[in-house]
């Protein structure tokens, strides 16, 4: 139902009439889906520019029982920002850093930052916040909290959520907690932030929160390696963590066809070697300490590797240009499957021992169901985080590929469940992947989160339906 010209006008009242948009010309930016897959609609977009105005909106949303769907930087990709009527609320305007804290490591900030943002103004006080995606130029904090986003350094410094100190939410019914501390121990009680982190704005908005930083890398080094065999990916990154500990950030796995298509469709992309690989594998090292040998160290892990007939060739980035090309070779994957046809997608994770078996398992499963299907399997190998990427055959028609999404969906998650891993390792559940949870997770697992939705959000106003089916009482 649309809204009446009653509520808007109290929208507008409390926002003033910048911060609401009805027009659809206005609404469009916030309604469009990052995969164009989904339809998404609403009657209005807000953009409150405090917790205090947040508040407001949704005391008035719930006092009508006008659904509210939460927005960052709309790069989700699962979906969870669709909306079904009601509201948008955009954080976009909470954009400020609140605090840097460097004695105490901690930063404070608004929901609606930048992630890029949040990374710099870490490094201008010589800081690093770890969290680093291929979105990170438009996703905003809030966003990365509410999927408890991975991206590459996770093999390193942990998810978003190993990232978070404290979180200052506005529940479902406009009240604010505010649990800010920024302490390393608090042992009161149930740790209510975690609750929110990877909620998808299903339980409240995320309105600022106190993230972790760390010593700022003084020293890098960025290597692709080629491979022949799959089996030796596992292999190499056992060697190197043997060998340089945690100094090793990234350990990123790319399948041939991946570089393929990134050098065809990506301007400026270009491959590092002289010849192809099967396989490839982008690893970073980092350490605080400017004089740290990591050069020597992984060129000797390396040195090894080669020797025992892991790898085939590698390539050293030597300049900043260097290493920003090669990890562009990584990023640029999903816009160059997107060129290619039509893609069908799974972020899916297993046990890291189990990860090559999996890419194997699934490979031989589509190949067999579809010959000519072309497997871009990429990601980050080392936390057992494959994006497991499906290209249509060549010169199959693109729409009659995506709608066989489900039937892959099946044969892949099958696999992944069969092998204990997650079919969902850190885009979320959203929209997307809802009625797979439904079947995949435990009835108790169902029941807990119902029970946890329905304590938080009873009138089920908050981001409905998505992560699963939910209806109020
Ligand atoms: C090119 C590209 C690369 C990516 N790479 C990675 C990657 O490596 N790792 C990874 O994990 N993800 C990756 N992603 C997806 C990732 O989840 C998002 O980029 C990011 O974390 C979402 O942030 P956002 O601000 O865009 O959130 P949005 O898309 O705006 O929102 C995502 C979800 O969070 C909710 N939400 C947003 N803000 C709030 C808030 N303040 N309070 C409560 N709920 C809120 C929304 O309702 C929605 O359900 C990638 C996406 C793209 C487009």
């Amino acid at each position: 139902m649309p809204l009446s010209n009653a509520f808007a006008e109290k929208l507008t009242a409390i926002v003033g009439s910048g911060g609401v948009l009805t027009d659809a010309a206005d609404r469009a930016p916030y309604e469009a889906e990052e995969r164009g897959l989904m339809d998404s609609n609403c009657d209005a977009v807000v953009r409150p520019g405090d917790t205090e105005t947040l508040a407001e909106i949704v005391k008035l949303c719930a006092a009508g029982k006008v659904p509210m769907v939460a927005m960052g930087g709309n790069t989700g990709l699962v979906g969870g920002g669709v909306a079904d009527g009601g509201v948008i609320i955009s954080t976009e305007r909470l954009n400020k850093i609140i605090k840097v804290d460097a004695l105490n490591h901690t930063m404070t900030v608004e929901a609606g930052c930048i992630l890029a943002d949040i990374q710099d103004a870490a490094e201008a006080k010589d800081c690093l916040f770890p969290l680093s995606l291929g979105a990170e130029g438009s996703c905003r904090i809030g966003g990365n909290l509410s999927t408890n986003a991975g991206g590459v350094g996770v093999l390193r410094y942990g998810n978003t959520r190993d990232l978070v100190l404290g979180l200052e939410v506005v529940l479902a019914d406009g009240r604010v907690w505010s649990g800010l501390g920024g302490l390393r121990k608090d042992n009161t009680g149930y740790d209510l932030k975690h609750l929110f982190i990877g909620a998808e704005g299903t339980l409240g908005i995320i309105t600022k929160a106190v993230l972790k930083l760390y010593p700022l890398p003084r020293a890098k080094v960025t290597v692709m390696a080629g491979l022949s065999d799959l089996n030796n990916i596992l292999a190499l990154f056992d060697r190197v963590r043997a060998a340089c500990g945690d100094r090793l950030t990234a350990f990123e796995m790319i399948a041939e066809i991946g570089l393929d298509l990134v050098v065809r469709h990506i301007p400026d992309s270009t491959d590092p070697f002289a010849e192809r690989h099967p396989w490839y594998v982008l690893l970073e090292l980092t350490s605080p300490r400017s004089g740290d040998n990591l050069r020597g160290d992984i060129e000797a892990a390396l040195g090894d590797a080669l020797e025992a007939g892991e790898i085939a060739d590698a390539v050293f980035a030597e300049s900043e240009a260097q290493t920003a090309a090669l990890w562009k070779l990584r990023e640029e994957i999903p816009a160059a499957q997107s060129r290619e046809g039509g893609s069908i997608k799974h972020d899916v994770s297993v046990p890291v021992s189990s990860a090559c078996a999996l890419v194997a398992r699934a490979t031989a499963a589509v190949e067999a169901e579809m010959p000519g299907i072309r497997v871009c399997a990429f990601g980050h190998m080392g936390d057992g985080n494959i994006h497991f990427n499906l290209t249509q055959p060549e010169g199959m028609d693109k729409q009659a590929f995506i709608g066989r999404w489900g039937d892959f969906n099946t044969i892949v998650h099958d696999i992944v469940i069969a092998m204990g891993g997650s079919i969902s390792a850190e885009h979320g559940i959203g929209l997307v992947k809802r009625d797979e949870l439904g079947h995949y997770a435990s009835a108790i697992e169902l029941e807990m989160m119902r029970v946890i939705k329905r304590a938080f959000d009873p009138d089920n106003i908050m981001n409905p339906g998505k992560i699963f089916e939910f209806e109020a009482p």
